[in-house]
């Protein structure tokens, strides 16, 4: 059994799919003016893992995203300049040139975090006719009005706009962040459409029925997930920011149109903070994965870390932590390789089925991914179990951990065995300087077996030798 917190409902709930054995699932893809940093790769991975649980689960899922590659303004309201376009002047590029240069490094910065490619990656530049229709609809069904910069959605309206949000009116337009436009009905009213500046030439612009310009940042999302999802689908992931302002809208455009609720489920993961308060790209306190990977970070040691909490936990991020997260993640990659025999024989496919009970019902309740993880250590530390059937369970639990362990543990092995001849020597040499007690030449030994390239350590079961830099 599935259970997943919906923030529509605010409770955790059984999840039943539409369909019986497949799930549509739609998330909110990164806005493409600048490198995705880490806080937004927390909610990436969060809802890679909700893909893996259900794939484990035995559901086939179809999964959409959307890259944002226009109409999100600098305020997240209606207000100021496209993020594109502001990004792009500062690039010296143009706004299309960054948009797919940061799409690729998107995708490059994903595929090295294990997230799997979305089955539908839909750019919003690319279905500008989509979008058109769907404000047309509004408008014919009276939920859009004109001002002299755009067409408005008017939030008074909808029968239970912000419901989601469960914000009363003032929270709304607190949430609504938006500079007062005199021009608009209500504080809550959003934008459809926006016309390009008078006095200057926009580099994204498109006819539409009420003047050139450029759609809305929500209406992206409302056209993009019917058309490639249709309606009802199943599960909406995104952050926590995401609720009162661009989700509350998406709600809003889509009831209006379809006369329905048209997503189920609506998942939202928590922040990545730093000292407290969000990681954010305009707030400069925002690191990207190359930052990581420059310090000599393994990517899956990041993924590892957002593991330590809840998705719905805000985590706090410290380069003490993820080092933590790192030596802890390098341990259980270590220990798998010790599982590994030298002469692999016939290989049974047997896992532990107590442990893979338990291990599916954590990630199935609201993936608790804390406690999965702690069962994993225990099962690594259980001496009941046989190396084989170990190394066969971890195999499977990976499929949604998605950290690569087996891979690594056999990259690990391999180099471990080919330890070169003048190493084992010096080994051999420490080993004796050692039973004679001359520390200081062990030590020296120790110092040049490094500088060959390889660490060791002396651990309860007898020393390691590990290559260095092994992970990187
Ligand atoms: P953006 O590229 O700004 O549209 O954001 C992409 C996604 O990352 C959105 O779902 C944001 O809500 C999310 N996000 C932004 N900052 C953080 C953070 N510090 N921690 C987790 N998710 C974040
Ligand atoms: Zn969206």
């Amino acid at each position: 059994m599935i259970k997943l917190y919906n923030s529509l409902t605010r409770k955790k709930e059984v999840f039943n799919p539409i369909a019986t054995g497949s799930v549509k699932m739609y998330a909110c893809g990164p806005t493409v003016y600048d490198r995705a940093h880490i806080g937004n790769f927390r909610t990436y991975i969060m809802e890679d893992v909700l893909r893996r649980m259900l794939k484990y689960n035995g559901l086939n899922v179809l999964y959409a995203q959307n890259i944002t590659d226009v109409g999100h303004l600098v305020g997240d309201g209606d207000e100021g300049e496209d993020k594109m376009e502001k990004g792009a002047r500062a690039a010296g590029k143009t706004a299309w040139e960054i948009a797919k240069f940061f799409t690729e490094e998107y995708f490059k910065d994903s595929r090295r975090l294990n997230i799997a490619d979305p089955n539908v990656s839909a750019r919003a530049t690319d279905h500008i006719k989509e979008q058109i229709e769907m404000v047309k609809k509004l408008e014919e069904l009276g939920f859009a009005y004109k001002t002299s910069d755009g067409i408005y959605f008017d939030t008074s309206k909808s029968t239970n706009y912000g419901e989601i949000a469960r914000l009363d009116k003032e929270g709304l337009k607190e949430g609504a962040r938006v500079e007062k436009n005199p021009e608009k009905r209500n504080d809550t009213d959003f934008a459809l459409w926006k016309f390009s500046p008078k006095d200057k030439k926009r580099q994204m612009e498109w006819d539409s029925p009420w003047g050139v310009g450029f759609p809305g940042w929500h209406i992206e999302c409302s056209a993009m997930s019917t058309k490639y999802l249709g309606e009802p689908f199943d599960i909406h992931a995104g952050a926590m920011d995401l609720l009162p302002v661009h989700h509350t809208n998406e709600i809003a455009q889509n009831e209006a149109v379809f006369g329905h609720k048209t997503v189920n489920y609506w998942i939202h993961g928590a922040f990545l903070l730093v000292n407290g308060g969000r990681m954010g790209k305009s707030l400069g306190n925002a690191y990207t994965l190359s930052d990581l990977e420059q310090r000599g970070f393994d990517p899956l040691a990041f993924r590892y870390f957002t593991f330590n909490a809840g998705y719905r936990q805000p985590l706090n991020f410290t380069w003490q932590a993820l080092e933590g997260s790192a030596k802890a993640y390098e341990n259980l990659i270590q220990k798998i390789s010790d599982l590994m025999p030298d002469n692999p024989g016939i290989n049974t496919k047997n896992i532990n089925e107590e442990y893979a009970v338990k291990f599916k019902n954590l990630v199935s309740d609201d993936m608790s991914m804390p406690e999965a993880l702690s069962l994993v250590w225990e099962m690594m530390k259980d001496k009941n179990i046989p190396n084989d059937i170990k190394l066969n369970t971890i195999t499977k639990f990976d499929e949604v951990l998605g950290l690569s362990l087996t891979e690594k543990a056999e990259e690990l092995k391999n180099k471990t065995s080919n330890i070169p001849e003048q190493v084992k020597i010096l080994i051999s040499e420490r080993e004796t300087a050692r039973l004679n007690k001359e520390w200081k030449r062990s030590d020296e030994i120790r110092a040049q077996i490094l500088k060959m390239g390889f660490e060791i350590k002396d651990t309860g079961e007898g020393t390691k030798i590990t290559p260095v830099g092994k992970f990187v």
